[in-house]
């Protein structure tokens, strides 16, 4: 293999990569809050989710910005 086709070889290769990571990072910002609009991380705990409505929205209900700890 010559080393410019190594080279183009390379540069698709991370193209490829940094795509599929930003997919993978889309992926992962999936829990949102519904009033505020702001993203968190999918590992993010429902902890977590409770102590943004307690300190953003401390007149909204922890289900009323995270429907998905409703059970
Ligand atoms: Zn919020």
């Amino acid at each position: 293999m010559c080393l410019i086709s190594w080279l183009v070889f390379c540069l698709i290769f991370s193209f490829f990569f940094a795509g599929s990571q930003l997919e993978a990072n889309k992926k992962a910002m999936n829990i949102q809050c519904k009033v505020c609009m702001q993203t968190f991380i999918c590992t993010t705990s429902e902890v977590k989710c409770r102590e943004h409505a307690e300190a953003k929205h401390p007149k909204a209900d922890v289900y009323t910005c995270f429907p998905h700890l409703k059970k």
